[in-house]
């Protein structure tokens, strides 16, 4: 069975020498059974990595139990990245006197997951591109209209107005075409409030600091291009009703905003935090802080409203979006600038409840 089995596996001393190593190890590494006997990881890696994989069988041996680790050899100028299932052999005392390891090879399964996440990513970035655009450009249809109406019937109440006598009646007129124009714009922005509102969403109960999670894993390439480092205290069981794909854009928006903020920072200063965590009054609350160039004091409320953007390529459509979105699950979201630096994102949620079985389907 070891002799074929795809895995790496092999067996070393508490002291890291070889005991056995099977063939697919024989075989990669170009080493022989015999040969290997009594040498160490030294024999035939680079210092380092030696040395890293003495580290791990070490944490194995003293802890007493299986752990499972990643670990990259170089091969041919190639990196091969292993998950490695590393035990201890315990004796009749539990004392331990071997490490054993299988490692199996999933360079090609992560070169697929990554590609899956850069494509997920793609097409959510298409997405909200394509939405936002697709509102703006009917709003900026829509409203042309009534503007251009409103317009013109201004700069012929002017014309009345500079008339020796006002023509007081032909002004009551054009007034009550602005008045009229004035109603029309606004309901074109009610219509299309409702419009967005009446998008499908489907809530469930969901563990806000998984689904947050989630987006940090879909956006790890993202972070890792723009030399952002990602700190995360994400709690366990922090669970509300949500629509989570709205949950995930509202955080997504937020750290493609920090990313952003900081994105003329210095290499090396470009840090992001992410939490989740029960906060008081049965609400959950998460933030999203950069180490950024912040939000000008005069700016902070303004920063939510649509269109608002100090951005040359920006909608001012994204933070609209999510206070919409956090309104609409009974919850708030909110800016504050750091003290040293940067600005932080707060939002919070409602708990859910804890029911058993099924609830009714709206909370
Ligand atoms: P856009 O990103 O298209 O400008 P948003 O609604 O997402 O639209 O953001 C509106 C504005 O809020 C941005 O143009 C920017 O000025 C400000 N802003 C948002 N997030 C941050 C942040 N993390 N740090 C500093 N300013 C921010």
């Amino acid at each position: 069975v070891l002799g074929h089995v795809p895995a790496v596996v092999y067996m070393k001393d508490t002291e890291g020498r070889y005991l056995f190593i099977n063939r697919r190890f024989e075989e990669l590494f170009q080493a022989g059974n015999d040969a290997m006997a009594g040498k160490t990881d030294h024999a035939l890696f680079p210092a380092a990595l030696a040395e890293s994989f003495r580290a791990n069988d070490k944490r194995v041996l003293e802890a007493r139990r299986p752990i499972e680790f990643e670990e990259i050899v170089d091969r041919n100028g190639a990196p091969l990245i292993y998950e490695s299932l590393k035990f201890p052999l315990l004796d009749a005392d539990g004392i331990p006197h071997a490490v054993c390891g299988v490692s199996s090879d999933v360079t090609l399964q992560r070169k697929n997951e990554e590609e899956m996440r850069l494509l997920r990513l793609s097409i959510w970035h298409a997405d909200r591109v394509e939405r936002t655009g697709a509102i703006t450009s009917s709003l900026a249809h829509e409203l042309n209209q009534p503007l251009a109406a409103i317009l013109s019937n201004a700069q012929a109440g002017l014309r009345f107005l500079d008339r020796e006598p006002p023509e007081a009646n032909e002004l009551h007129a054009i007034l009550e075409d602005i008045v009229r124009d004035d109603k029309r714009a606004s309901a074109v922005i009610t219509g299309l409030r409702a419009m967005l509102k009446r998008q499908d969403t489907h809530r469930e109960r969901i563990d806000l600091g998984r689904s947050v999670d989630e987006v940090v894993k879909l956006m790890h390439s993202e972070f890792l291009t723009r030399g952002v480092e990602i700190h995360c205290d994400l709690a366990a069981d922090c669970r509300v009703r949500a629509d989570k794909a709205q949950i995930q854009q509202v955080m997504l928006n937020l750290a493609m905003n920090a990313i952003e903020a900081m994105a003329e920072q210095p290499a090396g200063t470009r840090h992001l935090w992410l939490s989740v965590a029960a906060a008081t009054e049965g609400k959950v609350k998460a933030a999203v802080r950069d180490a950024g160039v912040g939000i000008p004091p005069e700016l902070l409320g303004k920063v939510f409203d649509g269109f608002f953007t100090t951005k040359s390529q920006g909608l001012g459509i994204g933070l609209a979006v999510c206070r919409s979105i956090l309104e609409s699950h009974g919850g708030r979201i909110w800016a504050e600038n750091n003290e040293d630096r940067g600005a932080t994102f707060y939002l919070t949620l409602p708990l859910a409840r804890e029911v058993g079985g099924a609830g009714p389907k709206s909370a």
